[in-house]
């Protein structure tokens, strides 16, 4: 599971309050990214796309006034063709895992397909409550609306059913809100600000870092720390951008090495680390920079998730 931050904990949450776990279950283009940017904002851009664990990977974590969402993929369930029957059933509900709540994801500009049919029906016997969000309305006719609207409410009659629009925003905040009364009473699981997972953040950045010192053993020692910049998810493949911070300008030159050849070592054994962890390709930019004493500027180690002490 994804560990609850301390601080957290300690900050009081508004009396009726909900938090929980929110499953995205959508085929590949019906709108997931575009969605998680249009409700976090462009931060989360960054979706940050790593997991702790296979299962469930966090995307992102939304804060409204009455509910904390976290929205989490699942993997396997939209891949009708990979299994069959019984073991799918079992699959997606392990997939699913313990979230709260499950928001399916269809493209509702086009007519319901196989693939769609299939998704509800494994939905039925899954015992969360599923809100099936119907993307792409921006695009279609009022009658057509309509007519795809009667098809998915048949398939799934008893979940709520929300027209809306990833690209221009049209019916997103009810679709939070439908989400939200689903989940279950309790505090904020994030503090109130995070759009994406930090620690996962940090993972990355001890994975280029323990590269660093790795290939470069006490020549650039502990005065090194990693941002990770962005996150990326670009197709099937994530790009990763981040930036090696050293105190002194002569270890910005021993991290390059001659010609770059010390930071492309560093930088492919960080993208085989990242590989592992992420469950897919990588593509990793990495920038070195020169801040002096970053280790005396407060700023900039809470920036790098040093909090405390
Ligand atoms: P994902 O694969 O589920 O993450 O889908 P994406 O978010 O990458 O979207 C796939 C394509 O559909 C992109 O070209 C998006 O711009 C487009 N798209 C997503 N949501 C909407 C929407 O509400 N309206 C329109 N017109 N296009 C959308
Ligand atoms: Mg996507």
């Amino acid at each position: 599971m994804v560990e609850i931050p301390l601080d957290s904990i300690l900050s009081p949450t508004p009396a009726g309050f909900r938090s929980g776990f929110v499953a995205l279950v959508g085929r590949p283009n019906v709108g997931k990214s575009t969605l998680l940017n249009q409700l976090v904002g462009e931060k989360v851009a960054i979706t940050s796309p790593v997991a702790q664990t296979t299962r469930n990977r966090l995307r992102a974590i939304l804060t409204t006034e009455c509910s904390q969402l976290v929205l989490v993929d699942t993997p396997g369930i939209h891949k009708p063709h990979h299994l069959l029957g019984e073991r799918l059933v079992k699959t997606a509900r392990n997939s699913i895992g313990e979230v709260d709540v499950v928001l399916a994801l269809m493209d509702g500009s086009e007519p319901m397909g196989r693939g769609d049919q299939f998704v509800l029906d494994l939905l039925q016997s899954i015992r969360q409550p599923v809100v099936i969000g119907l993307n792409k309305q921006d695009m279609i006719a009022e009658e057509q609306r309509e007519e795809l609207i009667a098809s998915y409410s048949e398939a799934l009659p008893e979940a709520p059913l929300l027209p809306f629009s990833a690209l221009t925003g049209d019916g997103c905040s009810a679709l939070v809100e439908a989400l939200g009364e689903r989940l279950p009473e309790g505090p904020m699981l994030y503090p109130k600000d995070t759009v994406s997972d930090q620690p996962e953040n940090l993972l990355l950045g001890e994975l280029i870092r323990e590269q660093v010192l790795h290939h470069t053993r006490e020549e650039v020692p502990h005065s090194v720390a990693v941002q990770i910049e962005r996150v990326v998810e670009d197709g099937p493949r994530t790009a990763i951008l981040a930036t090696v911070m050293v105190e002194r300008s002569s270890q910005k030159g021993i991290l390059i090495g001659r010609k770059g050849s010390m930071l492309k070592e560093i930088g492919s054994g960080a993208r085989l680390q990242m590989q592992k962890l992420i469950d897919g390709p990588v593509y990793l930019e990495l920038f070195v920079k020169v801040v002096p004493h970053w280790r005396q500027k407060p700023g900039r180690l809470a920036e790098l998730g040093y909090r405390g002490e």
